[in-house]
């Protein structure tokens, strides 16, 4: 069968830079003509985001925020925003702060400038998250993309070491299940490719050193590749398996899908011998599951759920709960047996099941 595929490129405008934020934001608050920004920023990152703001005139700092995006902090959030009739959102954090902008665009239609500072590529998608009684709901909405991203490594050299590994194997999460998800297709694995590339490069030279600008800049850039990848090709099993976990337990967003990834690629790879071809030429060895150990090895990686709360009696429901979600796209036929097997191996840290000698694909 010859080449045949649908692609959707959603439209943004990403200024990449170091040292540059303050400026970038400047002349992308002028070019969109507000007058009336709101800046959404944890307390914790109200440094930063007065540093990146410095250059423009700022209404209000908005700071209620909370991980997950809570309905309630989000309903209180708009209302700030409408009744100081604001008329652009800065938001400078990581994905909950993120989330939070993007929560509030989606009721209140407004455009978002966002300057990430971890890498986990919430900037890049038009999917939005909110948490109601502890059950998380997500959607899709090009009214929650940004309209433009401002990247500055500067601003990610306080993210500790421990955080950047994790937050960085998310974005890597991104990338490689980019390979099969359920609109999988050319443009989307070459950036996944071109992702796991910066990535292998920029964060072993951060987990060596965290100041190191050149490193960061590589894992940024391979962040933003691995969210627009992602944002294409959709969620795939490790996506789902990550958001069942991370909702149902409470589970660190980043840490798990740190954990969990290298038991998904080992699951699929047999069965996806394309995707584990490109995977593995961009880790530079002849077999991904190999490439990814042996940079998890380097970034001495998160490396069992149950360091993050899970427990072996969580396993059935969590079974129950995943089953039904995985895509009909997965290379391999995901069962209870098998998915349980995966999970338990990831709770515990241990080398992930050899998959069958003669995968059966869809
Ligand atoms: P986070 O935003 O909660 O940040 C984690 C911690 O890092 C926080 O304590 C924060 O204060 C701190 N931090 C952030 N930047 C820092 C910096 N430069 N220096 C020092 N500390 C810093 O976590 P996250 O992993 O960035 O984002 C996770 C959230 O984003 C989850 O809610 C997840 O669902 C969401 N997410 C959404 C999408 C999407 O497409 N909608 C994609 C990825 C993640």
């Amino acid at each position: 069968m010859g080449l045949s595929f649908e692609h959707v490129t959603l439209g943004q405008r990403v200024l990449f830079g170091s040292g540059q934020a303050a400026e970038n934001l400047a002349s992308e608050v002028e070019r969109l003509g507000a007058r009336k920004v709101m800046v959404i920023a944890s307390e914790q990152g109200r440094a930063t985001a007065e540093q990146v703001t410095a250059r423009i005139e700022v209404a209000r700092f908005y700071d209620d925020l909370a991980p997950h995006v809570p309905i309630d902090k989000a309903e209180k959030a708009r209302t700030a925003a409408r009744e100081g009739g604001v008329d652009l959102l800065v938001c400078v954090g990581g994905g909950s702060t993120t989330g939070m902008a993007k929560a509030v665009a989606l009721t209140c239609g407004l455009p978002v400038v966002a300057v990430p500072t971890t890498y986990a590529g919430s900037e890049a998608t038009n999917v939005w998250g909110l948490t109601e009684a502890s059950r998380k709901t997500t959607g899709v909405d090009d009214r929650v993309l940004p309209a433009s991203v401002i990247y500055d490594a500067g601003l990610t050299l306080s993210l500790p070491a421990d955080l950047s590994v994790a937050s960085g194997l998310n974005a890597l999460a991104h990338c490689i299940d980019s390979m099969w998800a359920p609109r999988a297709d050319p443009i989307n694995q070459a950036l996944a490719t071109e992702g796991i590339r910066a990535l292998r490069r920029g964060l072993p030279a951060v987990r060596n050193d965290p100041q190191n600008l050149e490193g960061r800049e590589q894992a940024l850039y391979g962040c933003y590749l691995s969210a627009v990848a992602f944002a294409s090709a959709g969620s795939g099993m490790h996506h789902k398996i990550c958001h069942v976990l991370g909702g149902r337990w409470n589970l660190p967003h980043a840490q798990t899908h740190a954990v969990v990834l290298p038991y998904v690629l080992a699951f699929n790879a047999g069965a996806a011998p394309e995707a584990a071809r490109r995977i593995a030429a961009a880790f530079g060895t002849e077999d991904p599951v190999a490439g990814l150990d042996s940079l998890r090895g380097a970034l001495a990686a998160p490396r069992a759920l149950k360091d993050y709360g899970l427990t072996a009696g969580d396993l059935p429901e969590a079974v129950r709960l995943i089953l039904p979600v995985i895509p009909e796209s997965n290379p391999r036929p995901v069962t209870g047996e098998n998915l349980l097997e995966l999970l338990s191996a990831a709770l515990n840290g241990t080398a992930p099941a050899a998959p069958p000698s003669h995968p059966h694909t869809h």
